[in-house]
């Protein structure tokens, strides 16, 4: 029994969020630096530039959610291709598994759209606020026309990059000529502008404001990866046994004879870094594996002549073993890589010779549910089908259908049917039997769909002649 005498014990309750106090990364130069800008342009290269690209008479990709088509280059998708969507999720899962086994948060690193929009964004924030002590001085400033110019000049310029980037997120869904056209004379559908709008302030909130939040608290993939992660997976790490005991030195006494490390304990690494954390600390859920504390850390080192890689790309065992960098590229080809790899590539090889094989013509059929057969003047027995056909093809195409595997099996008139490019059509087919011998009941036939002009284009769908 309690004793009511005694004070209840208090539990805290912990929130599963913590407010953090906002990060200020300083700017910083180097080899992985570079590597990111290098990145970033090649991927907002591609971005705002393919939904541009004229292919075949229209945009090269477009995914035309109306028509329920999607165009990619030479490529005409269906409803009924609904399978490639499949393949290309599995593929982008088995490629994450993949690079985070070997090489940690890489695409956090380097490619996430989260990390490039905030590295976009942070780089105007610099060129219009400056470098990280200007900003703090600058936001603990009390409002001034300065202060207000400055923000106002940073925000207009962020609003202009959003407002483009959902312009142009929206253009692979709707013909972007056909969205510049109707944004120009102000005549954009209420959609059009929802979406326009929507994906802009989703830019503009999650790289100007949320930024290394996102990576803390909602994207799953960050909270997932460390399952994915091994003892000889790469991540960026601070080698303790090389840099305690950490501390300022005086450059006059040897540093051996001042019992430290090589951590000068200057805190640049920490400075530098998006979310604001402190490598030191060991492996964070919070590292997005930027490496920008290994530049940071690098100029420090060649400051103070001491060489290079305090904080490295490394693998907890490497780190634990002194191992070289050979045996870190030997062990990345442990049993659960090949593994991955074997899968991925296999799925990858298959997924391309499938596209590469692909007939542009779809055919499906059904049977006329009306009537099972019916027996004409001429004492024949009478099937009747509708077959749905699409060309999948950018030209117009005629098509042939015969109709084999029965004895006598016909159609009674040649059929052709003409499509244009791109698009579908339903006929309806009447196949006749003699009945001669044939028992009664559902008997396998083949239906032949083939483009007169190009044999290559031809379809053999199998059916069920009901005789009764
Ligand atoms: S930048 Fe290098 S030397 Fe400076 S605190 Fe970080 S780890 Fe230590
Ligand atoms: S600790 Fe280093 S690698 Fe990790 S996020 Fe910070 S700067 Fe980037």
């Amino acid at each position: 029994m309690p004793d009511p005498r005694k004070p209840p014990r208090v539990i805290p309750i912990q929130s599963l969020f913590a407010s953090d106090a906002k990060v200020y990364p300083r700017s910083i130069s180097g080899v992985f630096q570079r590597w990111r800008w290098v990145f970033a342009w090649l991927t907002q290269i591609v971005f705002y530039g393919l939904c541009w690209l004229p292919w075949n008479g229209r945009q090269a990709v477009l995914f035309d959610l109306d028509a329920r088509r999607f165009y990619v280059f030479d490529f005409v998708l269906w409803p009924q291709d609904i399978i490639y969507l499949a393949v290309l999720l599995v593929l982008s899962a088995l490629a994450l598994f993949l690079f985070t086994t070997v090489a940690g948060r890489l695409w956090c690193g380097y490619t996430c759209p989260q990390t490039v929009y905030t590295e976009i964004f942070l780089w105007i924030e610099q060129r219009i606020e400056g470098d990280r002590p200007q900003r703090i001085k600058l936001d603990a400033a009390p409002w001034s026309v300065r202060k207000l110019g400055l923000k106002a000049s940073k925000h207009g310029v962020w609003l202009m990059l959003s407002l483009w980037t959902g312009f142009t997120f929206v253009g692979y869904f709707t013909p972007i000529r056909d969205l510049a056209a109707a944004a120009m004379t102000l005549s954009l559908s209420g959609w059009e502008t929802f979406w326009v709008l929507f994906y802009g302030v989703a830019t503009y909130g999650n790289a100007g404001f949320m930024r290394e939040q996102m990576c803390k608290y909602i994207c799953p993939y960050a909270q997932f990866q460390f399952v994915m992660f091994d003892p000889d997976t790469l991540i960026v790490a601070y080698d303790e046994t090389r840099g305690e005991p950490r501390g300022g030195r005086s450059k006059k006494v040897a540093q051996r004879d001042q019992g430290l490390g090589d951590c000068i304990d200057c805190s640049i690494c920490v400075q530098v870094c998006p979310t604001g954390i402190d490598i030191r600390d060991g492996l964070q859920l919070e590292c997005i594996g930027c490496a920008a504390c290994i530049d940071a850390c690098d100029q420090v080192m060649d400051k103070m002549d001491y060489p290079r890689g305090l904080i490295r790309y490394s693998t907890e065992n490497a780190l634990k073993t002194r191992s070289s960098r050979s045996t870190i590229v030997r062990r990345s080809m442990r049993p659960r890589v090949l593994i991955y790899s074997a899968v991925f590539f296999s799925l990858l090889a298959a997924t391309a010779w499938s596209l590469a094989t692909r007939v542009p013509l779809k055919v499906d059929i059904e049977r006329d549910r009306a009537a099972l057969a019916v027996e004409t003047s001429e004492g024949l027995i009478e099937n009747a089908y509708r077959l749905q056909l699409i060309n999948a093809s950018e030209q117009p195409r005629s098509f042939a259908i015969t109709v084999h595997g029965l004895a006598g099996i016909h159609l009674p008139e040649r059929l052709e049917v003409s499509l244009p490019a791109a698009a579908s059509g339903a006929v309806t087919v009447q196949v006749r039997v003699e009945p001669g011998e044939l028992s009664g009941g559902s008997h396998p036939i083949r239906f032949t769909v083939a483009d007169t002009s190009d044999p290559q284009v031809t379809v053999v769908e199998e059916a069920r002649f009901w005789m009764p």
